[in-house]
């Protein structure tokens, strides 16, 4: 028997992973939420959990070795460099750096993803949300980049395929960028089916070409509204993702895609959140025992995330 329960996992050092003064995907992005989740009563309803380190093994599933060594190595390049008073910062890229708390950061996050499949497999919890950083979706098989490291939820994608034996997973990605590094790790694989909607010609750049049959790219145009975004989920995901029958759901909750945040321009509110939510958990309910694993991405307004979050935590409650 299922518990009716959702679990909400996150860990402290998720906060000590930051990217430099001024940085959107800041410590106080989870500080908002909790504060939110606190003030609303909503995280009395959930249970909270610990997130652990996922293995390198499990990491594995969905990255290369050499992706995984490279962030190890700059984790020492960084404690040495902070013991000879430098910046303790490394540049990945533009956007993108670490500290000398991200490597365990990234893996509390992958590990908070992986410990809320194994316990919505074993029944002890209906759903989970994973309150993480840093986000995952843009990070590929082979790289860092956009603020992400390790791709939490194709990891856990993954890691519900081969160590728990199912057949078919979904993903759905309502971030308003395009979760390009989680197409990468899984177009082809077809046991996993993914959707998404995203703010066409934003970072990436990508998928309007979809990479693999696997893969239900819907590109909006700046300034769509959230009712653009409803008609996108009834229309062509839930159609495509019925026809699949995922055993278990992924969603990749990025809350850019809000009026108020300035990273995209599109015009989704709590309630398109709480909308969304609730269509996926019903999809879940149909074929999956209710199985959602949801980790959080993007989200840079704190006051629109922490309120699209409670949104989201409130209909995968069932609150
Ligand atoms: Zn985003």
């Amino acid at each position: 028997m299922t518990a009716h329960k959702s679990g909400y996992f996150t860990h402290a050092d998720c906060r000590r992973h930051e990217m430099g003064q001024g940085h959107p995907e800041c410590p106080e992005r989870l500080d908002a939420i909790e504060d939110r989740l606190l003030i609303s009563g909503v995280g009395d309803a959930l249970e909270r959990l610990e997130a652990p380190c996922a293995a390198l093994d499990d990491i594995r599933l969905a990255h290369d070795r050499l992706h995984i060594a490279a962030l190890r190595g700059m984790e020492l390049e960084i404690a040495e460099q902070v013991q000879a008073g430098g910046s303790g910062y490394a540049h990945i890229d533009a956007d993108t750096a670490m500290n000398a708390h991200t490597w365990a950061a990234a893996q509390r996050a992958a590990g908070a993803a992986i410990a809320a499949v194994d316990a919505v497999m074993a029944g002890e919890l209906e759903n989970a949300f994973c309150a993480v950083r840093p986000p995952g979706h843009h990070a590929g098989k082979a790289g860092a980049s956009g603020f992400c490291f390790l791709n939490n939820v194709a990891v856990a994608a993954r890691y519900a395929l081969e160590r728990h034996g199912l057949q078919r997973v979904a993903v759905v990605d309502f971030d308003v960028h395009h979760g390009n590094g989680t197409e990468d790790i899984l177009a082809g694989d077809d046991r996993v089916l993914m959707v998404s909607f995203f703010q066409e010609g934003l970072y990436p750049f990508s998928g309007t070409t979809p990479r693999g049959a696997n893969m239900l790219n819907v590109p909006l145009p700046a300034y769509a509204r959230g009712a653009q975004a409803r008609e996108v989920v009834e229309q062509q995901w839930l159609p495509r993702l019925d026809a699949f029958r995922p055993e278990m759901v992924f969603i990749s909750a990025g809350f850019d895609a809000h009026r108020e945040d300035d990273m995209g321009q599109l015009g989704l509110v709590e309630a398109d959140y709480a909308w969304i939510t609730t269509r996926l958990r019903e999809l879940a309910l149909r074929h999956a025992h209710g199985r959602i694993v949801s980790c959080l991405e993007g989200g840079y307004n704190l006051s629109a995330l922490a309120r699209s979050v409670e949104a989201h935590l409130r209909a995968l409650a069932d609150l």
